[in-house]
């Protein structure tokens, strides 16, 4: 989900009709979200993908994580939830069965449109534009909750904003896994592809295996969706839901794991060592504000700070998770509720 706005119609002559309006005939025909009977506990599948030279959670570790989400969001949400794994798989193996779901038309439009090639020649350019164009977008009031500054002009915040996206990503992708290799790997498919938020996305389009993917690893680039939180965390997506009409609830969200169970030198840097503890804390937050999505039907919220219903503004979740610890009222009667994901 990222505020799919409707693609510029364009004339065409072609006999195929291009990838985009394809696309974008697709998205109208999803129907609308109606409420969910939330009266009963709601059963959630998972398929758990892991890559073994990330981080790994224990299976006691999974577990727990598992429990303290669904205490969570009752706690912050008020919806009984409860989960069932169905699948673990490796990370390689997942790739392997997933990956034609990349050139599926409409939804290749998103690998192919979408996503921002970070080794290519005009990476940094390209990327400026997308951080220029995304921010033009955004009002005072929000942009400069995320890029506070208040003495500069919006150019020189976009330069910044830019100068610091490109500094934040790459120091993210030299960051080192458990083998001692940097995290981004371009030679390796699954370490490049699954780092994408477009190729991930066009994956959850489709899934039919489960509601929830948790992923072992992490979703770090650009793209021209990347909301004002995403650009200021460097790239980092740590969770979303797509609209999926084969699943119950008719969307399916995938939840990152890396971002919080990292101890590598970048993200040490930018919040210190989490504990074991205070990692588990922190992803099944991220997972109860996708939950607000999946199941409430809400909004992305950008200034409700202490609310679960604002996204992590940046990599240091356990300063998010302690705003909405000391919040009693996480206001949910007051954010809008989304027509699809
Ligand atoms: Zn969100």
């Amino acid at each position: 989900m990222r505020n799919y706005c409707s693609i510029l119609l364009v004339s065409l002559i072609a006999c195929h009709k291009p990838l985009s309006i394809q696309f974008e005939k697709f998205y109208e025909q999803i129907p609308e979200l109606s409420p969910l009977d939330l009266s009963k506990p709601i059963l959630l599948e998972i398929s758990y993908v892991e890559d073994a030279d990330y981080p790994k959670l224990t299976d006691a570790d999974l577990q727990r994580f598992l429990n303290r989400t669904q205490a969570r969001a009752k706690d912050l949400l008020g919806v009984p939830v409860f989960f069932q794994l169905k699948k673990k798989i490796e990370a390689k193996d997942f790739f392997e069965s997933e990956k034609s779901k990349f050139e599926t038309a409409p939804f290749s439009f998103l690998s192919k449109e979408w996503h921002l090639d970070s080794d290519a020649e005009n990476f940094s350019a390209d990327a400026g534009k997308i951080v220029r164009q995304q921010l033009q977008k955004v009002e005072d009031k929000i942009l400069k909750k995320y890029f506070p500054d208040t003495r500069l002009h919006r150019e020189q915040i976009y330069q910044n904003a830019t100068e610091q996206f490109l500094k934040r990503l790459r120091a993210i992708q030299n960051e080192h896994d458990i083998q001692g290799n940097p995290i981004y790997q371009k030679n390796i498919p699954h370490k490049k592809y699954f780092q994408s938020y477009a190729h991930w996305d066009s994956i959850l389009y489709q899934y039919a295996d489960a509601d929830i993917i948790l992923y072992n690893g992490l979703v770090a680039g650009a793209d021209t969706e990347m909301p004002i939180y995403v650009i200021a965390r460097g790239g980092v997506t740590s969770a979303f839901i797509e609209n999926n009409l084969h699943r119950k609830y008719h969307g399916v969200g995938l939840v990152t794991l890396y971002p919080c169970f990292s101890r590598g030198s970048y993200f040490v840097s930018v919040r210190g060592v989490y504990s074991p503890s205070d990692s588990i804390e922190c992803a099944a937050h991220i997972f109860v504000h996708e939950l607000g999505h999946l199941l409430l039907h809400k909004e992305e919220n950008y200034t409700f700070e202490g609310s679960i219903h604002r996204a992590p503004p940046d990599l240091d979740y356990m300063k998010w998770v302690n705003a909405i610890k000391l919040q009693k009222k996480m206001r949910s009667d007051e954010v809008g509720l989304l027509k699809k994901f």
